[in-house]
């Protein structure tokens, strides 16, 4: 399986807690220029590797459902000219604003199977906290389920103070979306938060807080869905995002545009695209790669990922692997890390999984477990 994402970096405005490669001002003739570019990146990788099947597709941002029809068609057509794009999963990320009976219609024309919208809070007065844009959540949603998109997900914020968990509950319970997907607000460099911060005039939420805000959100929302991910929840395996579940399982993708990541497990290499447009685009006109960063991971670093990447999701990682990766007494040191975590990490079904409260420190614990095994691999 191999999944194929392209970022588009276009949005109305910058939002206050928004780090992402993301808040280009959008006008056509730029986007035209920017999807040409992107065409001419896919070019490369067809001339490198020949004709690419993608199970997956995912248009993300910035904000992709700003894009016109004709430059919607001209990315997507163009793509499948180069590469086989299954049809099974195609998401697109909307923001709530682009929702209308017009644009819908035009993202199902263009074969897309999947919307991702990002909503990021249902109470007024917290979407202008973080600086979106008002919509009606009830509508909205209403809209896209009525015009036949069965494959939705829904993004939100968690951890302010503002957010009412039993008003998110209850719009979440009336509408029962297929999967969520719960962010905590943060304060990342490169975000306007982290400069008001920085300033004094901000000060984030505590840890704590955050922790406990999304434990209760995820404890209660368990009778309905399968948290399968530290941030994604699905009614069932089947509504699970294939795209990001290729991510987790350690399998290859490509991405395209400014600042987009690509994992070519066949020769182990992971890049990430430049984020700075002109250099893109001078690197693109001379047929090279536009990498920022590149690196063909090695035996130990593979490990460390897989471990990583295992850890965040509810499938965890097998026993056997760890214990084929460490000498015995490294295994015994790894179990004793194990026990002394116990509140936080669990034996089941004969793999390493996190609890819920495990989940909300994860980097730590995977830092900890790491340390103990690397030096017996
Ligand atoms: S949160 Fe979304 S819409 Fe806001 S600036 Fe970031 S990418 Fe753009």
């Amino acid at each position: 399986m191999m999944g194929l994402y392209v970022h588009i970096p276009f949005c109305r405005h910058k939002c206050i807690y928004c780090h992402f490669i993301s808040g280009i001002p959008y006008n056509e003739e730029r986007a035209e220029r920017y999807i040409d570019f992107l065409l001419q990146e896919a070019k490369l990788y067809r001339f490198l590797y020949g004709h690419l099947h993608f199970h997956t597709l995912y248009l993300g941002g910035g904000t992709p459902s700003l894009l016109s029809e004709r430059l919607l068609f001209r990315l997507v057509e163009g793509l499948s000219s180069l590469f086989t794009l299954e049809a099974e999963e195609r998401t697109l990320e909307v923001n709530p604003e682009d929702v209308n009976e017009e644009h819908l219609t035009m993202w199902k024309k263009a074969g897309f199977t999947r919307l991702s919208l990002g909503f990021q809070a249902v109470q007024p007065e917290l979407l202008a906290f973080l600086s979106r844009p008002l919509f009606d959540p009830d509508k909205t949603y209403e809209m896209v389920r009525e015009k036949g998109f069965s494959k939705v997900s829904v993004d939100f914020i968690v951890g302010t103070p503002l957010l009412h968990t039993h008003k998110l509950l209850k719009w979440i319970r009336k509408h029962l979306p297929p999967h969520l997907s719960l962010y905590l607000l943060s304060c990342e460099s490169g975000s306007t938060l982290a400069g008001l911060e920085r300033q004094g005039l901000f000060s984030p939420p505590p840890e704590e807080f955050q922790a406990k805000q999304y434990l209760t959100l995820a404890k209660k929302l368990s009778c309905l869905y399968e948290w399968y991910e530290i941030s994604n929840f699905s009614m069932g395996t089947q509504n699970r995002s294939l795209h990001n579940s290729l991510y987790w399982a350690y399998e290859p993708y490509i991405g395209l545009g400014i600042g987009a990541s690509g994992f070519l497990s066949w020769k182990k290499f992971r890049y990430t695209n430049t984020i700075h447009l002109p250099l893109y685009e001078r690197l693109l006109q001379k047929e090279h790669f536009p990498y920022g960063y590149e690196e063909t991971l090695g035996e130990k670093t593979e490990k460390m990922e897989k471990l990583m990447l295992g850890l965040r999701t509810s499938e965890g990682i097998p026993l056997s692997t760890l214990k084929e990766w460490a000498t015995e007494k490294g295994w015994q040191a790894f179990e004793r890390t194990v026990q002394r975590l116990a509140p936080y990490l669990e034996y089941y079904e004969e793999k390493l999984i996190l609890t819920p409260e495990g989940r909300m420190v994860a980097n730590t614990l995977i830092t900890e477990l790491w340390c103990t095994l690397e030096p017996f691999l």
